[in-house]
């Protein structure tokens, strides 16, 4: 069976691994490069737990259960790891805590309120790694990766037959829709609810080994009107990952035209040298900005395209795309190759959601 994937993130690369694995013939196509979006420049926590009471459980405990796997079985070059997790305030710039007993790292204005993870229950991978070996991995196993952009999806009465890249027509028997935010555009082809892109920035120091593999996830009242919730990742790598501030601007159409709203990498780049004296003091390998797709209700799309055969989506992971790649790429594989999932995909089944309408797209 010949399957074309579009988009080369997390969700695309892992999808073609597990395709590849069992035998599918497949091609990832991806409009710029492998994880150039959020799954190059998120954070990359894990967590065991964290989704339980919501429809997300299974699919969370599955994929924190098979990144362990991934780990042991190619070789773990992303620097997957576990963690202890840590939540708490960040206070006024004049104002001392309590003397911290967890996480002494964190400068004296910042108070440790609990543990939120063990090392049983919280990782962390290095994301930009672990997608880029997912798909070297699916390449290994037979995969293709096409650089082009996906303009068009080929159909013959109800079944798809391939897709358009700006001319060039690629024959497929199925094809899956993974591309991020950008699966928006798939809703001119096909009937699919609308995803959207929700804005984060973030910062990665090079802090050598000074910081421990402690996670932290804080709370920061900026002003009476703007409070911020940043996410302190310490990564295997020597680096350390800081996220926060969100908008919401529109999508660039490229994901290359993505950049930083204005005055957000300095905001952010203030509260870090709060956050911890080793922020304040070492230098800024990068600072990124990026897109997470979001849906209606909150939860994926991961499923069959409604009247449509052979057409699939995975998109719309929001905060947990980097968790719930590997147990979302386990479970397409089935439904493209057997008909059927192991895991129940019922509560991310597309056709929950009313479709966008076509006409709405041309003004987003
Ligand atoms: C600041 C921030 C921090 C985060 N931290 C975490 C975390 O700690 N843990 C976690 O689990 N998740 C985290 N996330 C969420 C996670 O990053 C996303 O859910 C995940 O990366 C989405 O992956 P994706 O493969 O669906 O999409 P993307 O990474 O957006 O990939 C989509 C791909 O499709 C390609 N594409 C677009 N248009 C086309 C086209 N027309 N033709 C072909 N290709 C196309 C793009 O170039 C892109 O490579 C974070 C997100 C943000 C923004």
């Amino acid at each position: 069976m010949r399957v074309l994937v579009l988009g080369g993130g997390v969700v695309g690369a892992s999808i073609a691994y597990r395709l590849a694995s069992r035998g599918a013939e497949v091609v990832v196509i991806e409009r710029s490069a492998v994880a150039c979006a959020a799954s190059g420049k998120s954070g990359g926590f894990l967590a065991r737990d964290w989704c339980d009471g919501t429809p997300l459980m299974e699919l969370a405990r599955r994929s924190f259960a098979l990144h362990a796997e991934l780990a042991d079985e190619l070789g773990n070059p992303w620097g997957y790891r576990r963690m202890t997790t840590y939540g708490g305030v960040v206070g006024p710039p004049s104002g001392r805590m309590p003397r911290n007993t967890a996480a002494a790292w964190v400068s004296p204005n910042v108070r440790i309120s609990g543990q939120l993870g063990s090392t049983n229950t919280t990782a962390q991978v290095e994301p930009a790694v672990f997608t880029a070996a997912m798909m070297r991995a699916a390449q290994e196993r037979g995969a293709r990766l096409w650089l082009g952009t996906v303009t068009g999806l080929l159909q013959q009465d109800d079944d798809v037959v391939g897709v358009d890249c700006a001319g060039e027509t690629l024959e497929a028997d199925a094809v899956v829709i993974a591309m991020g935010p950008w699966s928006v555009l798939a809703a001119q082809w096909l009937s699919l609810p609308p995803v959207f892109g929700l804005k984060g920035h973030s910062i990665v120091f090079e802090t050598g080994d000074q910081l421990p593999p402690e996670a932290l996830f804080l709370e920061y009242a900026e002003s009476p009107r703007s409070s911020l919730t940043p996410e302190v990742f310490p990564r295997a790598d020597g680096t350390t990952y800081v996220c926060a501030i969100s908008s919401e601007p529109p999508l660039p159409i490229d994901p290359r035209h993505v950049t930083p709203d204005e005055g957000a990498i300095d905001r952010l780049a203030a509260l870090c040298a709060r956050i911890s004296p080793v922020l304040a003091q070492s230098p800024v390998r990068t600072s990124h900005a990026c897109f997470r797709p979001v849906t209606q209700d909150g939860l994926p799309l991961i499923g069959a395209v409604p009247n449509v055969r052979g057409a699939y989506v995975a998109t719309g992971h929001s905060v947990w795309g980097i968790l719930n790649a590997p147990a979302t790429a386990e479970a397409v594989a089935e439904l493209v190759l057997d008909g059927a999932t192991t895991i129940d995909l019922s509560a991310f089944d597309p056709a929950r959601l009313p479709p966008l309408d076509p006409r709405q797209l041309r003004s987003l």
